[in-house]
């Protein structure tokens, strides 16, 4: 599995989503590639925060799910931001 392959399976992963021999191979990738583990780190704890955040009793079960959209899109963004930025700096 390739880092490009693994940030696009974090959010199948954490929704048991994927395929068992596709968990196999995001795990693996997780325990091999310290960058990737960082990362779904990160995405696992801003999912964490932002949940408790949107978790108001005001806001109906919908609402949290598009919140968990909203973190997916701000995560992705600032992940090519920093492929931009690595790549700029070859
Ligand atoms: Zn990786």
């Amino acid at each position: 599995m390739t880092c490009r392959e693994f940030v696009e399976s974090i959010r199948a992963r954490l929704d048991h989503e994927l395929e068992f021999n596709e968990c196999i191979r995001f795990d693996q990738h997780a325990s091999v590639c310290s960058k990737c583990a960082a990362y779904l780190d990160g995405y696992r704890q801003t999912v964490e925060v932002t949940r408790r955040a949107f978790s108001s009793p005001d806001l109906s079960d919908e609402d949290s799910e598009l919140s968990e959209d909203l973190v997916g899109q701000i995560i992705s963004s600032r992940h090519r931001l920093s492929v931009r930025r690595r790549t700029s700096e070859r």
